[in-house]
């Protein structure tokens, strides 16, 4: 029996002659011109003036804090429900996480309860000096509410978009909502780099900055001059080639993890204590992950019993992320609401979604979580 994993890396496209070219050409470096074609690309796909290519996800969220003005004993939202990721890059620049709670409607940011902490926060005279807000599982955020709230309170928003390359919301590309937008070309997400990142933004003198920064922030002059603290950061010209040959490709990729996420909802929509991850009529999510949750009593098996049935016959399901607050790492950190997020982790279960499976695959899960109920 083959594995069927979560969310395999897919390439089906130049990618390798990319790849090959670029090796050939000698630009085995952080710099050259795939890295420059790979920005403006991901640039005008999401909807932003300039892009910098990066080592990570969790790079491109460092310098977008640091871009921010974000520092020691400032205090930055993070939604609750996301990967650490998200929360460990606010520690990196000194500043605290406020882990706030997601909505039903989106399971993203609650736009209620974020307004309602930065009117107290105002009201105490110590605003946030940033919100992040995450795309969680390829599904945007309700930007219509958070950008105004932001707004009002003058605190700047950057989108962690990692999850939701090719999503959009109100017909706007994820990432291109407030200051910055931050992706991942992580090896599970929906395009990949094996290992990479990029921040967007319109500031063309933000990004060239964030550029600096990355490459240890060396001032222009023919020694080594530095008159700040810089990173390592850069995306190598051989992993942008891959990148670009991948993005090359989004609008199938997205297409086709769309229609693994119809299937699945054409096969279990109607099962008693399956409910899906719903999809918000402004928003356009590109079907990164297929998320469901699993009501015990209904169902006739909890989650878990459906993530090791699955298991045992070599398929990965993964529970939805554990919220950080209720992470050991955060467990001094500030919380606000949690209830949604914790009942999204106690009965959330992410199927395979991978752009390469095949229709039979869909069936071969589909049958297994059916026969999980013993
Ligand atoms: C994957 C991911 C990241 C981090 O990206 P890396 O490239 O792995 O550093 C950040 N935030 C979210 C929500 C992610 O899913």
């Amino acid at each position: 029996m083959t594995r069927l994993y979560l969310s395999p890396p897919h390439m089906d496209g130049d990618e390798r002659e990319r790849l090959l070219a670029a090796f050939d050409s000698n630009w085995i470096t952080p710099l050259g011109p795939e890295v420059d074609g790979f920005e403006a690309e991901l640039a005008a796909r999401s909807g932003r003036s300039h892009g910098a290519a990066l080592s990570s996800g969790t790079a491109a969220l460092h310098l977008a804090l640091i871009l921010t003005g974000v520092g020691a004993d400032d205090e930055v939202v993070v939604p609750t429900l996301t990967f650490a990721a998200t929360a460990n890059a606010v520690t990196y620049v000194g500043a605290a996480p406020v882990f706030i709670d997601s909505e039903f409607a989106t399971w993203n940011l609650d736009p209620d309860l974020l307004g309602e902490f930065l009117a107290a926060r105002a009201t105490q005279g110590r605003l946030p000096a940033a919100v992040i807000s995450v795309d969680l599982y390829g599904q945007c955020a309700d930007y219509d509410r958070i950008v105004p709230v932001c707004e009002q309170y003058g605190v700047p928003l950057i989108v962690d978009a990692a999850e939701a390359l090719g999503a959009t919301w109100g017909g706007q590309p994820a990432g291109s909502f407030g200051v910055f937008g931050t992706f991942s070309f992580n090896g599970n997400k929906i395009i990949t780099s094996g290992g990479g990142g990029m921040l967007t933004g319109d500031d063309g003198d933000a990004i060239a900055r964030a550029r600096n920064l990355a490459s240890q922030a060396r001032e222009p002059a023919p020694h080594y001059e530095h008159t700040t603290i810089g990173y390592n950061y850069r995306l190598s010209n051989v992993l942008a080639a891959i990148g670009r040959g991948q993005l090359a490709d989004l609008d199938r990729k997205v297409a086709r993890r769309r229609a693994i996420n119809a299937m699945y909802r054409d096969a279990l929509g109607g099962v008693d204590g399956v409910d899906f991850m719903p999809w918000h009529p402004r928003g356009e999510p590109n079907g990164w992950l297929t998320v469901l949750r699993i009501d015990p009593a209904a169902f006739g098996a909890d989650r878990e019993q459906a993530r090791l049935h699955l298991e045992s016959l070599e398929i990965e399901a993964r529970p939805a992320w554990k919220p950080m607050h209720l992470q050991p790492v955060f467990a001094e950190a500030t919380a606000v609401g949690g209830s949604v997020s914790e009942t999204i982790f106690d009965e959330g279960l992410c199927l395979p979604s991978g752009s390469a499976m095949t229709d039979d695959d869909v069936e071969r899960v589909v049958d297994a979580l059916l026969n999980s109920r013993g």
